[in-house]
């Protein structure tokens, strides 16, 4: 059985082709970057926002060893996720993810929240073509994590089933404070 970060991962798999545009909404340590970059290849483009720099210098740094031209990292909010695509003249994505929570062994202060998590997802799902997905890993554990997670279950149970699928991947029997996969699927 796949386990959750493997298990977010192959709905990419699944869902992408070379030469697709994707977002990394939370960037890190730059690991999904790397791994949906492949998936799309040298013709496909990953934009993948933090706000940290140390998150975008670490990241860029892992890039170019592994000889990674297909990343643009940027240093700003994922909020601004839809102007910072439409000023690159980008208006459609085949897929996005969201690895919530802060950049392990940084300062855990600097999380991320429901707020802009929300205006995140609204902007990509303007952007995002049918059949695509957006997956949201979810860290409850910690006690920002658990606010957000509550805020952000709550607003995804808003959004109409005739626009967007959305559904839950968690083990039950671990702790309810492991991480779990949420994915919406637009129709
Ligand atoms: N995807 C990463 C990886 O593969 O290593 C892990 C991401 S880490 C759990 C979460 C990241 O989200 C942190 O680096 C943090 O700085 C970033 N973050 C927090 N708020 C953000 C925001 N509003 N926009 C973009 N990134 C944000």
């Amino acid at each position: 059985m796949k386990q959750i970060i493997p298990f977010a991962h192959q709905l990419f798999i699944d869902t992408l082709q070379q030469g697709d545009v994707v977002v990394d909404a939370t960037l890190g340590n730059g690991h999904d970057s790397l791994m949906l970059s492949q998936l799309v290849g040298e013709n496909g483009h990953v934009y993948s926002f933090d706000i940290q720099q140390e998150a975008i210098d670490q990241s860029q740094q892992m890039f170019n060893d592994h000889h990674v031209k297909q990343i643009t990292p940027i240093l700003r909010g994922h909020e601004h996720v839809y102007e910072e695509l439409n000023k690159r003249s980008v208006n459609e994505v085949d897929g996005a993810i969201f690895n919530l929570g802060f950049l392990p062994g940084s300062d855990q202060s600097i999380t991320t929240n429901a707020n802009t998590t929300i205006e995140a997802i609204e902007g990509i799902l303007k952007l995002l073509k049918p059949e695509r997905y957006i997956v949201i890993v979810i860290y409850p554990g910690h006690e920002t994590g658990e606010i957000e997670k509550n805020e952000l279950l709550e607003y995804l149970a808003t959004k109409p089933a005739k626009e967007v699928d959305i559904a839950k991947y968690q083990m039950v029997n671990r702790s309810p404070k492991a991480p779990f996969v949420v994915a919406l699927y637009k129709k």
